[in-house]
């Protein structure tokens, strides 16, 4: 009798832990390394090339994803991807209860004893071992995989709505070339991600894509949550939103994040013109730099909304007083409220999505887009960068036409481009040789 009892304790241990779960502190996974050695810990967090497992007592270690064996790399990714989507979710380790344990444990003594003094057959003690087993490893399997949202240490301050009437007003200057609608989630705009001010002079790191009027428009429009909500962690345009805008500018132009989709900062290395911004590889306008000249028109108002809902202000309150210190997100509370701050210096316009966002679950980080917003479509293939030209000219000889000069050391070239109602472009190029070629396409 005490023979089985001990058999049935030790049988019990192992089970409870031979399941690969990694629910419990006490139950860590196993990771493989590409040089044969293991570590043991829970996925707790994940940079964009550094995995963060939790270990024993909460210790974290950090290993290169890189570092990991193929099949536990792609274990790895399953888990950054489901922790992302679930954006604000996180799968929380629940310490294993141990009071199932002990029920089990309890009925099963006094099992024992009955059966003992019954005197039943083997093969019927067995298979009352065997269940008790059974019903144990179910239940602590069920008590480990849960899913818990994580508990804001602080309470949540509920944030205002934004009135549709505050959204129009900062839109409004830039009328009739954008239009707004909005409904109960939302604010729309429509815009073709032109801006009214010249474009791309002074760009010394040029890719030869020029700024074409884009589709923002019908169900592809810029969309504004009315609603913002604060994020539990938010995440760092460090390493996310490395694709797609994080923000809109009331002239209805995207802003990207500061870093590029190569991750160097735009700006500081010449790829951005005298207002903040260039031409993606579809020939898509957009700014990677804060467009503080929009407070010329836009004055004390948001010269911008980021896509979390928060609004965007240049170098000073909304009471006209000097700007307040900004947190590491790249604005502060205001009022009940949060704003973020555009400024000259790196992170420019966000450095930390303070409000909850949605993220496209196709393209992981660090190029996790926030969705919904809208996107651009080229009309030709992308070009390659062109070494040594700076833009020295850019104009609008008609409202469908643009002329770019460039300058390479001391000769010049130009790109004369123009399009129709019907979505026809034409490209006249003449390169610094003066050699001439026309290309033309059509928008699908
Ligand atoms: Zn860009
Ligand atoms: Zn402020």
């Amino acid at each position: 009798m005490k023979k089985t009892l001990l058999f049935l304790l030790i049988s019990i241990s192992i089970f409870a832990h031979d399941g690969g779960h990694f629910g419990g502190h006490d139950v860590l996974r196993i990771w493989h390394l590409t040089d044969g050695s293991i570590i043991r810990g829970n996925f707790s967090s994940a940079t964009s090339d550094v995995l963060i497992l939790e270990q024993f007592q909460g210790a974290k270690v950090r290993v290169p994803i890189a570092n990991l064996s193929p099949q536990d790399q792609k274990f790895a990714v399953v888990k950054i991807n489901r922790s992302s989507r679930m954006n604000g979710f996180v799968e929380v380790d629940k310490p294993v209860s141990y009071l199932p344990y002990f029920n089990l444990l309890a009925l099963a003594f006094f099992a024992l004893l009955l059966m003992e003094k019954l005197r039943l057959r083997l093969v019927f003690r067995r298979f009352a071992y065997s269940s008790f087993l059974l019903a144990f490893v179910a239940l602590a399997c069920k008590t480990a995989a849960e899913v818990t949202p994580i508990t804001p240490s602080a309470p949540v301050t509920a944030i205002p709505k934004t009135s549709v009437s505050y959204l129009d007003s900062a839109f409004a200057p830039y009328k009739p070339a954008l239009s707004t609608t909005s409904d109960a989630t939302y604010f729309y705009v429509n815009s073709t991600g032109l801006p009214a001010h010249n474009m791309m002079v002074g760009i010394t790191a040029w890719q030869q894509q020029v700024p074409i009027p884009q589709p923002y428009t019908g169900t592809n429009h810029w969309s504004i949550p009315l609603q913002p909500v604060y994020a539990s962690t938010p995440l760092s345009t460090t390493n996310n939103f490395m694709k797609g805008a994080v923000a809109l500018a009331v002239n209805g132009v995207p802003i990207f994040n500061a870093l590029n989709n190569r991750g160097e900062d735009s700006f500081a290395i010449g790829e951005l013109d005298q207002w903040g911004g260039h031409c993606g590889r579809g020939d898509d306008y957009h700014y990677h730099a804060a467009p503080l000249h929009l407070s010329t028109v836009s004055g004390l108002k948001a010269i911008a909304f980021a896509l979390d809902g928060f609004a965007v202000l240049g170098a000073k309150e909304p009471d006209g007083t000097a700007m307040l210190t900004l947190d590491t997100n790249h604005g502060h509370e205001w009022k009940g409220n949060y704003h973020y701050h555009g400024t000259t210096n790196y992170p420019y316009v966000i450095g930390a999505m303070r409000g909850k966002v949605s993220l496209d679950p196709a393209t992981p980080a660090p190029e996790n887009q926030i969705l919904p917003q809208a996107f651009s479509s080229s009309v030709r293939p992308a070009l390659t960068p062109l070494s040594g030209a700076t833009i020295t000219d850019f104009s609008a000889p008609t409202s469908s036409s643009y002329n770019l000069t460039y300058k390479i050391g001391s000769k010049t070239g130009s790109v004369n481009y123009s399009w129709n109602t019907s979505g026809l472009f034409t490209f006249n190029f003449t390169d610094v040789n003066g050699t001439q070629t026309t290309s033309t396409y059509q928008r699908k």
